[in-house]
């Protein structure tokens, strides 16, 4: 598998001083409030970015989805807007909305829904090729704002929390081993989310259809089981992280008044950085209300287990 980093990063280059408003979006992370806040046996990063309102908000239901051009087609795309070509099917593009210093999307080459079985292999492969990446999967109803159209997003590798909470032996527990390949599940985490790590991306794509099909038995009514993934690559290995999920969006998002914190969990929120588009809801924003969101819209880690019993 050939190395893009040089490839993306000459991309960002070139967009940046071709496009302004993407170099203008990316010069105002700058600017961007963060603060931590303590959630009993982890943090989570709270990150209020305005620029994030028009995918937070995304109505995602078939009519408006429908009445609305696909912004992730070719032809609809910015005429400053550039890609390069990886493999068959995708084209990487940096995001002009980002959340992280470094945010690709990576958009498949047509028009076809956001779905995660027959794509899992290539999102191997992109996290080996981007190995200064974390390459993350929003399922059609688990925060993705274009579930018409396949796609995957990038971001630069020591951002998210998760990356480090996986070395915390406190939190992430092996739990079985399958040849060369290792399943661990997560403790205290707030959050039920398993881990498959190891070196051979066909015996992980395997344990990941066999965990994909018993979880789509528990949803039988959706287009795929909810889910997000992230999953990145190094020293040889992958980790993927599956986060099932039970909740696209969790009900303080649809209060009014006070009761109100617009937030639409997605991979980047689960993996420990919640994006809050309005200042108001980065100001007043709790552990509890963190800890209620996530156990709102995830599965318990009691529910990961048997989910994952016996499956290696
Ligand atoms: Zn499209």
């Amino acid at each position: 598998m050939n190395d893009y980093s040089q490839k993306v990063r000459d991309l960002f280059d070139g967009q940046f001083r071709e496009w302004s408003l993407a170099r203008d979006n990316y010069r105002q992370l700058d600017d961007v409030r963060v603060r931590k806040v303590s959630c009993n046996r982890f943090d989570i990063a709270v990150q209020f970015n305005p620029g994030r309102i028009t995918s937070s908000a995304a109505k995602v239901d078939a009519r408006s989805i429908e009445a609305r051009p696909c912004f992730l087609c070719a032809k609809n795309r910015p005429q400053e807007q550039n890609g390069i070509p990886f493999g068959d099917d995708y084209q990487i593009l940096i995001n002009p909305f980002p959340i992280f210093r470094r945010h690709l999307t990576i958009v498949c080459e047509s028009h076809s829904p956001q779905r995660i079985s027959g794509s899992f292999p290539a999102m191997l492969s992109l996290a080996e090729a981007l190995p200064e990446f974390v390459i993350f999967y929003n399922g059609p109803q688990c925060g993705a704002s274009a579930p018409d159209h396949m796609h995957f997003q990038a971001g630069n590798r020591g951002f998210l929390p998760v990356e480090k909470d996986t070395g915390n032996p406190r939190l992430c527990k092996k739990a079985g081993t399958a040849g060369t390949v290792e399943l661990w599940l997560w403790e205290g985490y707030g959050r039920g989310m398993m881990t498959i790590k190891g070196a051979d991306s066909k015996a992980i794509a395997g344990i990941f259809g066999k965990i994909y099909e018993r979880f789509a038995l528990t949803q039988p009514e959706r287009p795929e089981p909810m889910l997000n993934i992230l999953a990145y690559h190094g020293n040889g290995q992958w980790n993927v992280h599956i986060i099932p999920r039970r909740v696209h969006r969790p009900a303080c998002y649809f209060a009014e008044g006070d009761e109100k914190i617009l937030l639409s969990p997605a991979s980047v929120d689960i993996g420990g950085v919640f994006i809050t588009p309005r200042e108001e809801d980065f100001n007043k924003i709790t552990a509890a209300d963190i800890t209620g969101i996530l156990s709102e819209v995830c599965l318990s880690e009691e529910e990961l287990r048997t989910l994952t019993a016996r499956v290696l």
